[in-house]
């Protein structure tokens, strides 16, 4: 197993050596948060930050992307057909990802790569694309990996695994490949006995400190769907709610989107945009029928299906990470873990 360990300064340096063979993104100040940005762009990265704000699944899956191209009308015969527009699928690492992101991609695979269906587009990005984790010290009181299948220190969706070690960087390879990038990285050593130790506590401090964060989903899959989904609380859970779409959008494991085509000066572009459940016009059928017209059933959708219809559909974990994002940022405080405690242990009542 390979085990480097670097200065911070020579840590950040290395991995600006490296941008001619590999696209680097890394954790950096963006305004008042912070985001995964290609390192290229001049940004300083900053591997002090708790968490991003908008989680690092726009790498492989970015927000708006240009699917198809076509030409449009005229005697052209190459009008109106569709044709892929180009795309870049060259060799990228994510730097810094937490591992509860990292488990994000792996829930988001099950929808995008699956024995019925490859998204061409999103398996060819993700397989050029290696995770570099940083696994987290300081875990935030929303955090709840542990919950659902991870850990701070999670290596399992990792290339690579970085211990911040304060004026240092342990890097540990998971994965051949993430050992092959670690190997390509100049300076550093190997990591002794005794940064392998720090790592090692850093690693049991941060568990312990999880062990209070837990979220009970045990139940879920033996709930009769149709009994939770006809569950008295869903108005109460609602109740707030003003649609604003930021818990989707943060989410690292919602993977929703909208297709539009936008024709300009006889050129067209087929277009794909994330997309919110939490929009009444997600449904808005082209009759005028909305099947969710109503906040609550939209708001019981995003739950039902990330700790329902996910669960009973591929019978093991959640369609959720534990990240935390939802319950820190959204504007009304509604909290994805006190919603799991009530479905998790709804039980029907013999008049309802
Ligand atoms: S962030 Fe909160 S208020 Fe906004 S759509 Fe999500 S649950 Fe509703
Ligand atoms: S549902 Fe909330 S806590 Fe779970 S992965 Fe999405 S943003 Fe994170």
């Amino acid at each position: 197993m390979t085990v480097k360990l670097f200065s911070k300064e020579e840590w950040i340096s290395t991995l600006k050596g490296v941008q001619d063979s590999c696209r680097i993104f890394v954790p950096a100040e963006n305004g008042d948060y912070h985001s995964f940005l290609d390192l290229k762009d001049d940004v300083e990265p900053d591997f002090g930050f708790q968490n991003s704000r908008l989680s690092a699944k726009a790498v492989v899956f970015p927000q708006s992307e240009r699917m198809f191209e076509f030409k449009v009308g005229g005697d052209d015969p190459e009008a109106d057909i569709l044709k892929d527009a180009p795309k870049d699928y060259s060799f990228q690492a994510v730097v810094g990802i937490r591992p509860c992101d990292a488990h994000g991609f792996q829930i988001v695979k099950r929808n995008f790569d699956n024995p019925e269906y490859q998204d061409p587009w999103w398996v060819k990005r993700y397989e050029s694309t290696i995770l570099v984790g940083l696994g987290c010290g300081n875990p935030c009181s929303t955090c709840f990996c542990t919950s659902v299948g991870g850990g701070p220190f999670d290596e399992t969706n990792l290339d690579v695994l970085l211990y911040d070690l304060g004026d240092r960087m342990l890097a540990k390879g998971i994965t051949g490949r993430g050992t092959d990038f670690l190997n390509s990285l100049s300076g550093g050593r190997d990591a002794d006995d005794s940064d392998l130790e720090q790592a090692e506590s850093l690693s049991a401090a941060s568990s312990d400190k999880m062990g209070k964060n837990h979220v009970s989903t045990d139940q879920l899959r033996d709930k009769v769907v149709t009994e939770l989904f006809d569950a008295g609380f869903w108005e109460d859970v609602a109740f707030s709610c003003i649609n604003c779409g930021t818990c989707t959008f943060l989410c690292p494991t919602c993977w929703c989107f909208d297709i539009q085509d936008e024709v300009y000066n006889g050129q067209g572009d087929r277009i794909r945009n994330w997309d919110t459940c939490m929009s009444p016009l997600f449904t808005l059928e082209g009759s005028g029928h909305n099947p969710r017209q109503n906040k609550f059933q939209r708001v019981r959708q995003r739950f039902m299906h990330k700790l329902k219809y996910y669960v009973d559909k591929y019978e093991s974990g959640v369609q959720c990470s534990g990240c935390g994002r939802c319950v820190r940022f959204c504007p009304v405080n509604i909290d994805i873990r006190r919603v799991a405690e009530m479905m998790n242990s709804f039980k029907k009542q013999s008049n309802t």
